[in-house]
């Protein structure tokens, strides 16, 4: 039905085509080993805590294009990522949210399909359906029932890997002035 058209989210970052109808795989594979990425991401994140004096002291600002485009480049083929700034995965099972077309930061919304899939475009698993199986899999997986707040438009494209540094750092995590 929806074959052969593209699939756009609520967030497409500048240059970045929509995805193909059917063509998810590896956002899948990230969903079903939720576990060992969340593992992985645990470790990097203590990475980027400790290299947070070392991080300002180059200069957030001039680190944020770099460390963005690698970002978008490993989180884009893993996750579909699309660079909202502010990273929930660990709460959504590894599924990112933002490739919901309703963008929806809480979810699912009440049109799934009884197969699982997405009521605007069908040939397409629920986002959230998605992140309830890669929570399922995950030591800290009940972070999916947390009430996320709303996206943050401020932040859109930049790097929440730095985000993350920048909070353990301030404390604060917010849009840097
Ligand atoms: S939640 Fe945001 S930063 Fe994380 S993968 Fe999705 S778009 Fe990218």
């Amino acid at each position: 039905m929806t074959r052969g058209i593209r699939v756009p989210a609520a967030f497409e970052p500048a240059g970045k085509r929509p995805r193909r109808a059917g063509s998810f795989a590896l956002r899948f594979w990230s969903v079903r080993h939720a576990s060992l990425l969340e593992r992985l991401y645990a470790a990097f994140e203590r990475v980027l805590t400790a290299s947070a004096p070392l991080l300002g002291w180059i200069g957030y600002e001039r680190l944020e294009r770099p460390v963005a485009a690698a970002e978008r480049l490993v989180k884009g083929a893993l996750f579909d990522c699309r660079m909202c700034g502010r990273c929930i995965l660990s709460s959504t099972g590894m599924s990112c949210p933002m490739n919901c077309p309703k963008g929806m930061r809480n979810g699912p919304c009440g049109g799934v399909r009884p197969d699982g899939h997405c009521e605007i475009y069908a040939e397409m698993p629920c986002v959230w359906v998605e992140a309830w199986k890669g929570a399922q899999a995950m030591r800290g997986g009940g972070a999916i029932e947390q009430v996320q707040p709303p996206v943050d438009h401020r932040l859109k494209g930049r790097s929440s890997w730095l985000d993350v540094a920048r909070g353990a750092r301030s404390g604060s995590g917010t849009l840097p002035s």
